[in-house]
């Protein structure tokens, strides 16, 4: 967005809490690679420029490659000012920091997704015997106890660090809920090579029929190794993890899942096969399936007879759970009415019910690829045109 806003010559300052790619440098697990090819983090005026495009890069990579492209733009920052509050005056909103004070005309919120890790309500109902942490707090699996570890939700995150667990030596149980499995590599060519040439990451919040379901939608199931392995749970289960269905409440000491686990597979592997169709098709369309391999579709979840549907948590089997159930944001500093039922800001694709409020960075925002570091320029190319009509004093369209 700073970019966008110099080259429109409109003055403005970047306030960070951190440094630079903050929460890179103290929000994510050792072992994290993005999930998006190299070749996948295109920022205004900036690509990859590498010799491995199709690599994963890790959490210092990505550091490295967010500070190189502040060093290329030099936006006007100011690090270590976190806002503590901002709330609006007649002619804009007014921002205390730890810094100082700001006043504005307009003010893009470009704190992040994920600032908060989400857990059940009643998480609180765990005995104290067993440690619970979020992906924020997790590091590597030698923080754990020996002993099994409960890891609670199936989506990029879990996944991971369920894998990651499980060969550490500790036997893990997986609940498993709504989740989109995804293949890492489909015909030849990596699945986001696929989402980006189909159009599919390019799809328009206002082309969609429930906007409100698609910004819901959890991670695909993926990982980025170097040796592009598939991580569904066909996989997780041929290396021993046991799944469960949904954890639905934690209950005298035990842990109770609904019977939905075989549905929720079900349900997965029939999304798969629509995706996998809308690729085929549109390899066909465009004429490529002569360059690309042959269609194939993957195994049917494998799913036990009778999965679980308690663990007993004091009987000494589950040292941990993890619950890796998603993120949200964090607008405890934000003292405008603007947050709806569920704490999330209300916007028409990032133009927020504020004069010369915007959003930035959240999922589907304005495209389905919103949430990625790939979508941040285009949606910022738009939210910064509005922002300069809006202080030009046109009516944006
Ligand atoms: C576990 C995980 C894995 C991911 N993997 C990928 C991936 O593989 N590929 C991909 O493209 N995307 C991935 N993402 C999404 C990626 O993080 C986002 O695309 C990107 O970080 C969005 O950038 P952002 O600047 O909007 O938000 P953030 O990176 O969250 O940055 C927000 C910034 O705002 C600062 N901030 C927050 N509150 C305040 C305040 N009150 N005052 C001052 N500063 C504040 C924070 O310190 C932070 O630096 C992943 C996200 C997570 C959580």
């Amino acid at each position: 967005m700073s970019q966008c806003l110099s080259t429109r010559s409109i003055d403005h300052v970047v306030l960070e809490r951190g440094d630079v790619a903050n929460s890179w440098r103290t929000e994510r697990w050792d072992s994290l690679r993005l999930l998006t090819p190299n070749w996948q983090s295109r920022l205004p005026g900036f690509g990859y420029d590498g010799n491995d495009p199709d690599g994963f890069r890790t959490t210092p990579e990505t550091i490295r490659f967010l500070t190189r492209y502040a060093e290329a733009i030099s936006p006007p920052l100011q690090t270590h000012t976190r806002v503590t509050s901002l709330r609006p005056t007649d002619d804009g909103y007014q921002l205390a920091t730890t810094e100082g004070e700001w006043r504005c005309k307009t003010v893009v919120l470009a704190s992040g997704a994920c600032n908060i890790a989400r857990a059940p309500a009643f998480a609180g109902e765990v005995p104290r015997a067993i440690r619970t942490l979020t992906p924020m707090d997790y590091r590597n699996p030698e923080q754990l106890d020996e002993g099994g570890v409960l890891v609670v939700g199936a989506s990029a995150t879990g996944t991971q660090l369920a894998d990651e667990i499980h060969r550490s030596g500790r036997p893990v149980t997986l609940s498993v809920g709504e989740h989109i499995r995804a293949p890492r590599v489909y015909r030849g060519k990596d699945i986001q090579w696929w989402m980006d040439k189909a159009g599919v990451l390019e799809e328009r919040y206002d082309q969609i029929d429930d906007i409100t379901r698609a910004r819901r939608v959890p991670s695909f199931q993926l990982a980025g190794t170097p040796e592009r392995i598939t991580l569904d749970l066909n996989a997780l289960t041929a290396h021993g993890v046991r799944l469960t269905g949904p954890l639905a409440t934690v209950r005298d000491g035990k842990a109770l899942f609904s019977g939905s686990l075989r549905n929720q597979c079900a349900l997965s592997d029939l999304k798969l096969g629509r995706l996998l169709d809308t690729f085929d098709h549109w390899a066909t369309e465009n004429g490529l399936d002569g360059a690309v391999e042959p269609p194939h579709r993957l195994e049917p979840t494998a799913v036990e007879d009778a999965p679980p549907l308690s663990l007993d948590l004091s009987g000494g089997e589950i040292h941990t759970i993890l619950w890796a159930t998603g993120f949200r944001p964090d607008y405890s500093w934000l003292d405008v009415p603007v947050l709806d039922r569920k704490g999330l800001i209300r916007h028409d694709g990032g133009i927020v019910p504020s004069p010369g409020m915007y959003l930035m960075g959240m999922p589907f925002l304005r495209r389905r690829k919103s949430a990625l570091i790939d979508g941040a320029g285009d949606d910022a190319r738009d939210l910064s045109l509005h922002l300069d009509a809006y202080l030009a004093g046109a009516t944006p369209s």
